[in-house]
């Protein structure tokens, strides 16, 4: 995939339409790496940088927060995978919550809406910006129709707007189709064909 398609979070395979309101900066977050084919945007200093200056969450990125930053979006990704029948991993839901302390997250009470701010800064912060947002669509029920495509070397984070949240793969013609091919050889396989 292309790195401006990363960057830009416009790529969609399946033609599927976005996470709404603010579900779709995790999104983005999760998809900044092409598991498959690469690139992967947090290889590089500039490439986080880069990411969260489109994502208007500027910040200066300093030692460590590379890898905080794919850990964090790892974990994130195994929730989704979770929201797609996967296994509930603990260990990522404890990375998560530490994230959660170093961003520093506190609830604040504007008038228009309770939210949770992140109080500490630079990448520890924007990161706290994305906790916030899936935070909150846990508590909007939107959360659960976020999944990471379960396809070979994908775990591509789609929004699934099907009417029962029964989608499987980020889109029928790459991963669903290729699931099906394989069932379709193993089964050819067992039966000595
Ligand atoms: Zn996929």
């Amino acid at each position: 995939m292309e790195r401006e398609a990363l960057l830009s979070g416009l790529v969609h395979p399946g033609g599927r339409e976005p996470a709404p309101g603010s579900l779709r900066v995790v999104q983005g977050f999760v998809n900044t790496v092409d598991r498959e084919h690469g690139p992967d945007l947090f290889d590089d200093a500039a490439g986080l940088a880069e990411w969260l200056e489109r994502q208007m969450l500027p910040a200066d990125v300093k030692a460590g927060d590379l890898e905080a930053a794919a850990e964090v979006r790892e974990a994130l990704r195994s929730l989704l995978w979770a929201n797609n029948g996967g296994p509930h991993e603990p260990e990522a839901r404890e990375v998560l919550e530490q994230a959660a302390r170093r961003a520093r997250l506190e609830p604040a009470f504007p008038p228009d809406g309770a939210e949770l701010v992140p109080r500490s800064t630079g990448v520890d912060a924007a990161v706290g910006h994305i906790l916030a947002a899936a935070f909150a669509a846990m508590l909007d029920g939107s959360w659960r129709r976020l999944k990471a495509c379960p396809g070979h070397n994908c775990g591509w984070a789609f929004y699934d707007r099907s009417t029962n949240a029964s989608a499987t793969w980020c889109s029928m013609s790459v991963c669903g189709g290729r699931s099906k091919a394989g069932a379709y050889y193993r089964r050819r396989r067992a039966s000595g064909a």
